[in-house]
């Protein structure tokens, strides 16, 4: 069966959308298709013929009606009204069962919000996002999807020329704070209503005839619950502004992201950040900032006493959900549940103190475990955390969930370049590799793989471009 279009968002938004195709840009060449978001979309194994084409605008996809959205939102702090889809198209909303899942594509050419840029992508940044969503996939945090990149013949000036690309995403909605805070900006009170209870009901759908108060906590709490797993996970957003922020919850639009690799919280990955305001740490403070303008924006439609309850569950929804990931992954669960925080500050000072790598430092843990006696870094420098650890945990250690949530490969910036620099030389063989590997990361299989190892001290990537 093909996909199944129903193109609910261009049907019910016409003031806040433009509708308009694809703008090819030269060819369109099928580099990476995600074979298992495809059949769960398409309900069928095999892609159409024609998927390059329609996703490079060559032909337009049956069914599917693409259109520009219009939002808003905070910028480093600083409100701007003139944004919206500059280079994505929402090509329309796939339905699946009693679900429907947006399609949009990443560099379809210029919008009426393009603000005289290209409305184009690059094959480097396409590529991050995708090996971004897909690995943050893996570690069971909510996020956007890739489900298939092209290359197009475009040559594109960034601090280079580079090669052109689309990507294809998938998300359970587009819809951003920035949305409502435009919204809110042009006073459109019943689109905004309608835009909310549309949103709350394809993300949400039992939450559907509930209040406001109530759904508005739940995109409280699903926040809180992405950030305290980007938190967990040492993942660096790097661009939170709320023209970035899901609705759903779901992590969203990915530029210069990093995962850590030493544990160093204070590293600042994008250099167009000079204040650090989105650094590891700032993260959890900018979620609430970003529900805060959200509040603002949705104060016409929800008492402000509600709204603020409601952001008040923002911490310990964090802390909580926070606390839940570090419990797994340090195999924890036998320690009471106030003893378990100071386990966990105990380890990233160890970690940060002595540079160790952030992932590989819980397979240590696990090494550990199952030899009975500190190895790797533990056995180098954390002889006294590893006594307190096991005094705690008295011999029952959740080893098997460890296995399966702690990963032997995740994106590294060093190995995100180098499958980047084949894939513009025309080989794809280490992207697909990588990216295989990033969607099984708990596999015993990667431990000795080339995927798993950290970046050399010559191998640090210190300066990230953010240009997209
Ligand atoms: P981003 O930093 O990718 O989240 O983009 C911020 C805003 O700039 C969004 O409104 C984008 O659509 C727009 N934008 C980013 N890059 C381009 C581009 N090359 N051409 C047109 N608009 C863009
Ligand atoms: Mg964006």
């Amino acid at each position: 069966m093909p996909i199944v279009f129903d193109n609910r968002y261009a049907r019910k938004f016409p003031e806040i959308t433009t509708r308009q195709p694809i703008k090819p840009d030269g060819g369109a060449n099928l580099r990476w298709l995600n074979n298992p978001l495809w059949a769960e979309l398409a309900s069928e194994e095999t892609p159409p013929a024609k998927l390059a084409e329609w996703l490079g605008g060559l032909e337009s996809w049956p069914g599917s009606d693409p259109v520009a959205q219009k939002y808003a939102g905070h910028q480093f702090g600083h409100f701007n009204p003139y944004l919206g889809d500059g280079r994505g198209l929402l090509l329309g909303q796939a339905v699946v069962g009693d679900r429907i899942t947006d399609i949009h594509i990443k560099g379809a050419g210029p919008t009426p919000y393009s603000r005289g840029a290209d409305g184009r992508a690059v094959l480097r940044s396409s590529i991050r996002e995708l090996l971004a969503s897909e690995a943050l996939h893996a570690l069971n945090i909510p996020t956007t999807r890739a489900l298939a990149l092209i290359s197009t013949q475009g040559t594109i000036q960034r601090e280079r020329v580079e090669p052109g690309a689309m990507l294809a995403r998938t998300a359970t909605t587009h819809v951003r704070f920035g949305h409502f805070e435009y919204c809110f900006h042009r006073v459109l009170e019943e689109t905004m209503k309608n835009l909310w209870q549309d949103t709350i009901e394809v993300t949400w759908p039992h939450l559907a005839d509930a209040d406001i108060a109530e759904q508005f906590s739940q995109v409280v709490k699903s926040t809180a619950e992405m950030i305290a797993a980007w938190q967990a996970y040492g993942f660096i957003h790097g661009v939170m502004n709320t023209d970035n922020m899901s609705l759903a919850g779901e992590t969203f639009d990915f530029g210069p992201y990093a995962f850590l690799d030493d544990y160093q919280p204070e590293k600042i990955f994008n250099h167009t950040d000079a204040g650090g305001r989105y650094g590891l740490l700032q993260q959890p403070g900018v979620g609430l900032w970003n529900l805060q303008r959200l509040a603002q924006a949705i104060s016409p439609l929800i008492k402000a006493d509600e709204l603020r309850s409601a952001l008040e569950t923002y911490e310990p929804e964090l802390r909580k959900a926070y606390l839940t990931r570090m419990t797994e992954r340090l195999g924890m669960s036998s320690v009471p549940a106030d003893e378990r925080m100071q386990l966990v500050g105990g380890w990233l000072s160890l970690l940060e103190v002595n540079k160790v790598d952030y992932q590989l430092a819980f397979r240590d843990l696990i090494d550990s475990l199952e030899a009975r006696e500190p190895k790797g870094f533990l056995a180098q420098s954390g002889e006294s955390w590893w006594l307190e650890y096991n005094n705690a945990v008295s011999g029952k250690s959740d080893i098997d969930v460890m296995k399966q949530v702690n990963p032997w490969v995740i994106v590294r910036t060093h190995l995100a370049q180098r499958v980047i620099e084949a894939a513009e030389a025309g080989d794809d063989s280490l992207l697909h590799d990588y990216i295989q590997a990033l969607m099984k990361p708990f596999s015993e299989s990667l431990r000795e793989s080339s995927w798993a190892k950290p970046p050399t001290a010559e191998e640090q990537v210190s300066e990230l471009s953010c240009s997209s």
